[in-house]
């Protein structure tokens, strides 16, 4: 896997990279806007231009790097003038990732609020068809990522995404992003590696390996099945260490961005932390 994290553009969108490579990183993941805003205003051409020379220059490759869209977004929302605002928001960070030359933004699939995981996840599709079937569509791929499954919000099942990636009608824009505290959160165990192959067994019966095209390296704060999103720093939390060994040793998943959304701590010591025992894990010594 190709290990980093998620990176502050505090300062410019440049400076994530900046301090990606800083951290020794090989992938990357940014919001393209305050993810707090609903406002997305493509990004100016000094900033598209200042973000594309950092790339050439740290060496991060292009496919390493990932998007995040904003959280303000509920694709699955009964409420018409919600679902509006968010999928020419999704829309609008999508054209932001192709200016930049970044391959995909991560969403979140979306709570259904009431309204059933039928009708949220036909939302869902609805979302993507309208971005996607537009005559601007964008080329830059949208990943659902697995959820926890907190109260109504899809994607806490693998079968969720299988389901909205089988309606959409440009499958090949949409793929998956899992997410291991999620994952895990969800009632995914992969601690042993029995179940580990069983869960790649699941991910492949389902979404396919193929749509599989990022992973979020969180350790859980919760128990498995809690459904509760509280990420921990990797080895120690609820999966600990083995979970992730049998993922970054995983041949199939070798050129994928594989990134903490982990605590940074003061100065970083987190990342530094986490990525140290990230190879250690991909590399085992014996
Ligand atoms: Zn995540």
């Amino acid at each position: 896997m190709r290990l980093g994290a998620h990176m502050s553009t505090a300062g410019g969108t440049f400076r994530a990279l900046e301090r990606a490579a800083e951290y020794g990183m090989d992938a990357c993941q940014i919001f393209t806007k305050n993810q707090r805003q609903w406002a997305a205003k493509p990004p100016p051409d000094d900033a598209v231009a200042a973000f594309r020379d950092k790339m050439g220059e740290v060496g991060i490759a292009p496919d390493a790097l990932v998007a995040h869209a904003s959280y303000l977004i509920n694709l699955a929302t009964p409420d018409d003038a919600l679902w509006e605002k968010s999928t020419t928001s999704l829309g609008g960070e999508l054209r932001a990732c192709d200016a930049l030359g970044v391959p995909s933004l991560v969403v979140h699939p979306g709570a259904h609020v009431g309204s059933g995981t039928e009708a949220g996840m036909a939302r869902v599709v609805a979302a993507i068809d309208s971005i996607y079937g537009a005559a601007d569509a964008p080329v830059a791929m949208t990943l659902l990522e697995t959820t926890a499954g907190q109260g109504t919000t899809l994607g806490a099942t693998l079968d969720e995404l299988r389901v909205i990636l089988a309606g959409v009608a440009s499958p090949e824009r949409v793929g998956v992003c899992l997410d291991t505290c999620h994952l895990f959160a969800a009632g995914y165990d992969f601690r042993a590696e029995s179940d580990y192959r069983a869960l790649v067994a699941q991910i492949d019966g389902t979404v396919g390996l193929d749509a599989v095209r990022a992973i979020h390296l969180n350790d859980s704060q919760h128990g498995l099945g809690s459904r509760k999103d509280r990420h921990a720093h990797i080895g120690e939390g609820e999966i600990g260490r083995d979970g992730f060994g049998w993922f970054l040793m995983d041949p199939r998943w070798r050129d994928l961005p594989g990134i903490l959304e982990t605590e940074k701590g003061d100065d970083g010591e987190g990342d530094r932390k986490n990525m140290a025992t990230l190879r250690g894990l991909a590399a085992p010594a014996d």
